[in-house]
């Protein structure tokens, strides 16, 4: 007569630690820091992508100005772009060119 033997629990079993690889393998083309900032438009830019219409900025200022509504009355100050007439001083710039950074001649 077999003695009852109780069924030993399964000990998951610990796989050793793999041995510590090097994760990451060297990337095919190495990494260059092509990022600069611009003077123009003072966004971080990369030089790889970098077209003539990158750059977006106003050729004039944002100011003020005072609209005459009546021969003695005028409005209060207007802002707008005085380059594109865009009362938005977030406005997208209208003039459109290559980011040029401050290392640039
Ligand atoms: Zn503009
Ligand atoms: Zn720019």
């Amino acid at each position: 007569m077999a003695a009852f033997l109780p069924v030993p629990a399964l000990a998951p079993r610990v796989h050793p630690m793999l041995s510590l690889r090097r994760a990451r393998v060297a990337p095919a083309r190495p990494a260059v820091m092509t990022l600069r900032v611009c003077r123009k438009c003072k966004q971080q830019y990369d030089t790889e992508t970098n077209t003539p219409a990158s750059c977006r900025t106003h050729s004039a200022h944002y100011r003020g100005r005072l609209n005459r509504i009546e021969p003695t009355e005028t409005s209060g100050l207007e802002y707008f772009w005085h380059c594109c007439g865009e009362t938005d001083r977030d406005a997208p710039g209208c003039a459109l060119s290559l980011h040029a950074s401050y290392d640039d001649a």
